[in-house]
């Protein structure tokens, strides 16, 4: 018995439609990248019943003649690549000829179109795979395509449509990220008559966020750039200790393109470690162009994902754009007495902490006792210039009171714990242990970029009986710790000894630190994993909370924090200064 048969047409089209059309959404997607594809500046798009009932684009870009009107809902109907090595090179948003097709097999659908030629337009109606009517009518330039009943002819389908409602969700969704990557372009949206999005023309990204999240939402941007080889990435992203609890606002464009890639994502929350709180996500808009042949957007029906050439400079870009933002602006949490959230974020990077600091004597401390802070800080053989970071101040810093040694007014110490400190318009409360954490960190990774760890060697090393999860962890990780300082050497089961450690902890405390370093990189993605062990490292070297500290110390401490690339965060990203701004502290007391 023959059981293979050819599929009729309509039914092959209706399967093919169901891949590019899934819900409303998916039509909104396909006829506003008709219309940016078009030239439009205005856009419209309407929804009854979220687009169950009718979804409406409206456009004024260089619309059809009365033959392409004709042609354009055929499959495999496209004006904008002609040959197979076109693919190579896709400057617009459509290109698979499938758009149309595959609308208006599933729905009744009405165009109305005219290009500016001749005198009048076209109107064409068409149910299902039937044409219903062809007719001449005036209509100005630019085109019209009004889709009801979607899936009227596929019941299984339009069973899974949602409520109204929730299909109207990723309808907004869409068009924001439209009208983002096209500020110059108008954009509205209108659902059961209302005006949900309203976006007249900008001439910038930022003022287009402006319109769509509010003043707000804006404030708490920098702009970010960068540029490597065949790549450019630019946008707008949250600056230094903003962000927001979830990723919801987390926009990414390739050459204009809204897209959702893993990498950029990953990239992304990469380059704001220690750079937001921990727990928070940044927002970002993102912009990569690169040339059309290095990315693929031919991998997915709808097109919503890219591939590219070469993963690893999409990723230095991204690191490179925000790293480069983010020193440029040093932000400190604010303290006021009534709000909740208590963190209001300010930007100092412009003024800096130009403090005075009358008769205080910064740099190496006093010998009283343990170690001095600044002895940590630079572990043997090594000269304290190249150490210190003091040659080349952080981007935005106040340069001139760096080199004259200022820094802000040390006040005493709270608690054994909080280094109080003047600043120019309020007091400052800095944690010392977060401080102090921050300050190594930045020494230690320039030490690692130099391979400089200063090692102390061990001719009787100690034991060590690791828990089975370390000894794999030091398996797997026994090259990177090497390289930081630590060699252990098997001895047989679980007992290593350990016959290296770097200079910077005292040998009773190299133990514990190699055993929390174990644990940190058991839980830790490879390519953080250096940068998170560094962190573990000046975690356990910096000075602890309850310890008593000098003056001096204090001075010399924050001196260094000031000069480190982010000193509001420290690297585990906690916050470590908060100030109290002198007007919060007048009003208060009744002063104005
Ligand atoms: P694709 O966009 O991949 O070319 P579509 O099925 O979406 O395929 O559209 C087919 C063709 O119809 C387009 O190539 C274009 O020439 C024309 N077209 C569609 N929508 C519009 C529009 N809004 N304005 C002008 N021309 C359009
Ligand atoms: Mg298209």
């Amino acid at each position: 018995m023959k059981k293979i048969h050819l599929l009729p047409e309509d039914v092959a089209q209706k399967i093919a439609a169901g891949e590019v059309i899934e819900r409303p959404v998916s039509v909104v997607k396909e006829l506003v990248e008709n219309s940016l594809d078009a030239g439009a500046s205005e856009i419209r798009v309407e929804l009854v019943d979220g687009g169950k009932a009718l979804i409406k684009v409206q456009d004024d870009g260089e619309g059809m003649d009365r033959d392409d009107a004709a042609l354009c809902f055929r499959r495999h109907s496209t004006s904008k690549i002609a040959r197979e090595d076109d693919l190579e090179r896709i400057a617009t948003l459509g290109f698979r000829g499938e758009a149309l097709a595959s609308i208006a097999s599933v729905s009744r659908l009405t165009l109305r179109t005219f290009d500016g030629t001749g005198d009048r337009g076209t109107m064409i109606e068409r149910e299902g795979e039937r044409l219903i009517a062809v007719t001449d009518i005036a209509f100005p330039r630019g085109t019209s395509i009004e889709v009801r009943d979607l899936f009227f002819n596929l019941p299984a389908r339009r069973k899974f449509l949602r409520s109204g409602q929730s299909e109207l969700g990723p309808v907004a969704k869409y068009v924001t990220q439209a009208a983002l990557a096209a500020p110059g372009t108008r954009f509205t949206l209108v659902h059961g008559g209302r005006e949900t999005i309203a976006c007249p023309p900008v001439a910038t990204l930022r003022e287009r966020v402006f319109q769509i999240y509010g003043k707000k939402m804006v404030e708490g941007l920098m702009d970010i750039a960068a540029e490597e080889g065949p790549g450019r990435i630019e946008g707008l992203a949250s600056l230094p200790l903003a962000g927001r609890a979830d990723k919801s606002v987390q926009h990414f464009f390739v050459n204009h393109r809204p897209v959702k890639d893993r990498i950029l994502m990953a990239a992304l929350s990469q380059a704001y470690m220690g750079i937001l709180e921990r727990g928070r996500s940044p927002e970002a808009f993102l912009f990569l162009r690169m040339p059309f042949a290095d990315v693929d957007v031919n991998v997915h029906p709808a097109k919503a994902e890219v591939r590219f050439k070469d993963t690893q400079l999409v990723f230095r870009l991204v690191l490179r754009a925000v790293g480069g933002g983010a020193a440029r602006g040093h932000t400190i949490k604010e303290v006021l007495p009534d709000d909740a959230r208590q963190g209001i974020d300010s930007r100092i990077a412009e003024s800096g902490p130009g403090y005075p600091a009358p008769g205080l004597a910064f740099g190496p401390a006093g010998t009283d006792g343990d170690m001095p802070l600044e002895a940590r800080d630079r572990p043997g053989g090594l000269s304290r210039e190249y150490l210190s970071p003091s040659s080349k101040p952080a981007p935005g810093l106040d340069r001139a009171a760096a080199a004259a040694g200022k820094g802000p007014l040390i006040l005493g110490q709270y608690e054994n714990m909080y280094i109080i400190a003047a600043g120019d318009d309020g007091l400052l409360v800095i944690d010392q242990h977060n401080a102090h954490e921050r300050v190594l960190f930045e020494k230690y990774r320039e030490i690692d970029r130099m391979k400089l760890w200063p090692r102390k060697i061990l001719l009787i090393p100690p034991l060590i009986e690791l828990p089975p999860s370390a000894a794999v962890s030091l398996e797997e990780n026994a090259a990177l710790l090497e390289e930081l300082g630590f060699r252990v050497e098997a001895m047989g089961g679980r007992s290593y000894a350990l016959k290296e450690y770097p200079d910077l902890f005292k040998a009773a405390e190299a133990t514990d630190v190699l055993l929390g370093l174990l644990e940190e990189a058991a839980g830790t993605r490879a390519e953080d994993r250096r940068d998170k062990l560094i962190a573990t490292m000046a975690c356990k070297s910096a000075v602890k909370a309850g310890e008593p500290l000098t003056r001096e110390k204090m001075g010399y401490l924050v001196e260094e924090l000031f000069k480190t690339s982010q000193p509001a965060l420290c690297p585990h990203g906690r916050p470590i200064v908060v100030r109290v701004e002198k007007s919060v502290i007048d009003k208060g007391l009744g002063r104005k």
